[in-house]
């Protein structure tokens, strides 16, 4: 079920319990600022979750709250990862649902990275 974007960071989300490892995950980047695995329900053949270490809502909460080098650490560390997999050519697309309409359902910041095949148009029509 989507999440509302607005309410405070619930250490619960599951993407806490895998910085936590509480719960496993198919890790295949980490950094002081990010860590990234492997979708556990790929919607493309690469379907990478790249993550901030701190307790971030969303992107919109990531952006108000998170210090210069939180931001830029982690937006390196999603290029990193594009170009550890070899995406690079012939592309990939970045995505992060926000809030209820963009459809987010874990409430710790993600941004997806998936390739491997054409994509598609941007949104459903
Ligand atoms: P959202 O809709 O919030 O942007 O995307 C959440 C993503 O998290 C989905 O693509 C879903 O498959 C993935 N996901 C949910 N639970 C887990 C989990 O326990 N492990 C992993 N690796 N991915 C998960």
């Amino acid at each position: 079920m989507p999440i509302d974007a607005t309410a405070p960071y619930d250490d619960q989300n599951v993407f806490a319990k895998i910085l936590r490892r509480e719960i496993p995950a198919a890790t295949v980047y980490e950094d002081d600022y990010a860590l990234a695995f492997n979708d556990i329900t790929p919607q493309a053949p690469a379907h990478i979750l790249v993550i901030p270490k701190g307790p971030y809502v969303s992107w919109d909460d990531f952006s108000a709250r998170g210090s210069d080098a939180e931001i830029a650490g982690f937006v390196r560390a999603v290029g990193t990862v594009a170009r550890a997999a070899g995406l690079v050519a012939p592309g990939y697309r970045l995505l992060a649902n926000i809030g209820a309409h963009g459809g987010q359902e874990v409430a710790h910041l993600h941004v997806h990275i998936l390739a491997g095949r054409p994509l598609g148009p941007m949104v459903a029509r």
